[in-house]
């Protein structure tokens, strides 16, 4: 049975004492999007809308949008779906959208700053995910990507409800939103933490960099300290606001009792994590976790960290 539970996902991501985590799959077309959906994936967390037009060097017209993201709209009947807006440039560039000579381009203009150098384009995405939606029975979110002021996102939600998508969001993955995760959480519906980037901005490390790997991790007492943060940002006073987290980090079983520790409140991840994620979760109550998480804010080292979590973990040996 325990083996069994490590490679299975029965599609209900919770703890020993009943605290609900969706656990959702990031998905990059229809495609993953279907085999998350087999995996019993809650709901997708992600959807990387860039990797559906990799490579293109023209917008792609409404009709082909539509269509994509429709494809995976009908993977979830009925289940929550975020879709991310474009997020071109650095790692993931798009030859229509993105300047490939820039010095820094992960300093650069990407994601959500592509608004400031192509106007239109991200209004014309949210009209077609607004139209896919429209056709469709998921309940569709929408975030941006590469958000890192409150103003940004108050306008992100404007250029939402204008196309009549009524969650809008932002990615908390640039240091300074994190650190203004009250203020931005004031303007939008939800945060999604992505603790990729949110780990190489916190450690000005890239994250291509295999000789960073050490740096480049998201069990760093400063990324777990910046995830705290975001949730105390998201219950302040007058507002509580869902945040989830859609990075690698969720997909690592011990972190990921940590992140729920944390206040976290849903984990996106490749859909292969999907069972022994929900193993561990299983096997601990939300105080676990909560002291749990106690004990990795408190450690010196990412090393330390994952190792006194570990031995919280029995499940894991
Ligand atoms: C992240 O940065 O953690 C994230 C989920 O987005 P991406 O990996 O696509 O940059
Ligand atoms: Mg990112």
């Amino acid at each position: 049975a325990a083996a069994a539970a490590l490679t299975v996902f029965d599609g209900d991501g919770v703890t020993a004492d009943g605290h609900k985590v969706p656990l959702l799959a990031n998905v990059g077309g229809a495609r993953d999007a279907v085999q998350a959906a087999e995996a019993n994936a809650q709901g997708v967390g992600l959807l990387r809308t860039e990797f559906c037009f990799l490579g293109r060097d023209t917008e792609p017209t409404a009709e082909e949008q539509v269509e994509a993201y429709r494809g995976v709209f009908d993977a979830f009947p009925g289940q929550k779906v975020v879709v991310r807006t474009l997020d071109a440039g650095a790692d993931k560039p798009l030859p229509f959208l993105t300047d490939t000579t820039e010095p820094n381009p992960a300093l650069g203009v990407r994601g959500y700053r592509t608004d400031l150098t192509s106007p239109g384009v991200l209004e014309r995405q949210l009209a077609a995910i607004a139209d896919a939606a429209a056709q469709a029975s998921a309940d569709v979110w929408v975030m941006a990507p590469m958000i890192s002021t409150a103003q940004e996102a108050a306008d992100f939600a404007a250029l939402c409800a204008a196309a009549g998508l009524r969650t809008p969001g932002v990615m908390v993955e640039v240091p300074s939103a994190a650190l203004t995760a009250e203020a931005i959480l004031g303007e939008v519906s939800f945060a999604s933490l992505g603790t990729n980037d949110l780990t190489q901005y916190t450690m000005a490390a890239d994250r291509q960099l295999g000789s960073l790997a050490a740096l480049n991790n998201s069990w760093q007492p400063a990324l777990l300290r910046m995830v705290h943060l975001t949730v105390e940002g998201s219950t302040a006073e007058g507002h509580a606001k869902p945040v989830g987290v859609c990075g690698e980090a969720a997909a690592d079983p011990a972190l990921a009792v940590v992140l729920v520790g944390l206040g976290i409140s849903t984990l996106s991840m490749t859909p292969r994590a999907l069972a022994a994620v929900g193993a561990v979760l299983n096997s601990v109550t939300l105080a676990d976790a909560q002291r749990i998480a106690g004990i990795a804010l408190a450690a010196p080292t990412a090393t330390e960290a994952r190792a006194r979590t570990r031995a919280e973990l029995p499940i894991l040996d």
